[in-house]
């Protein structure tokens, strides 16, 4: 089997989650394996080969169970994007639209040295809202986005054109058409 194909197994919908009418995929079976969690930071690392990556940021909550492991295992700093209020220490927040109204994210205002590459990752990209401004945050303290990654991609939303203009290594291990 694929890496593909054993995500495909295991990441399960949820019919009518948060709210109806919504499939949610639900990632949480995955991280019961550690063998295939081992298997996915391997496909990050073999795929972003060539490409120089200082810090990794992840988006809380369902971004932060790779992004740290990434980050580890690339040997890099892990950088904490957190829902407004979340962050003890000073912040700069960014705003982004939701599908009914709007939300704000944060990152530490020392969290990333100007000048550094930096992968930002999240579990699922759909609308590509929520990493569009995360790359705002990161580009606001002088860094770069030299790539984001993924576990799921919803093609059928387009995140991916609306992200080009961000980085142009959009990695995702598995993808809904
Ligand atoms: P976007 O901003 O429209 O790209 O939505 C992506 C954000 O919504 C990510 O932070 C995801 O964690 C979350 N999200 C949206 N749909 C799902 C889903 O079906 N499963 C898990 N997370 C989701």
């Amino acid at each position: 089997m694929t890496i593909e194909q054993k995500l495909k197994s295991v990441v399960r919908d949820i019919i009518d989650f948060p709210k109806e009418g919504i499939v949610f995929k639900d990632i949480t079976p995955i991280l019961k394996d550690p063998g295939l969690c081992r298997e996915i930071v391997d496909e990050y690392v073999r795929q972003l080969e060539g490409i120089h990556i200082d810090e990794v940021a992840a988006i809380e909550s369902r971004g932060f169970f790779f992004g740290v492991l990434i980050a580890q295992r690339l040997n890099v700093p892990f950088v904490p994007i957190r829902k407004k209020g979340k962050l003890p220490y000073k912040t700069i927040a960014q705003s982004y639209k939701l599908e009914y109204g709007e939300a704000i994210i944060e990152v530490h205002e020392d969290a990333i040295v100007p000048g550094q590459s930096v992968l930002i990752h999240d579990d699922l990209l759909a609308t590509g809202g929520t990493v569009g401004a995360a790359a705002k945050l990161i580009e606001k303290l002088g860094a770069k986005v030299e790539a984001v990654s993924f576990l799921i991609e919803l093609d059928f939303l387009n995140g991916r054109e609306k992200l080009k203009a961000c980085s142009e290594n959009i990695i995702s291990l598995i993808r809904y058409p």
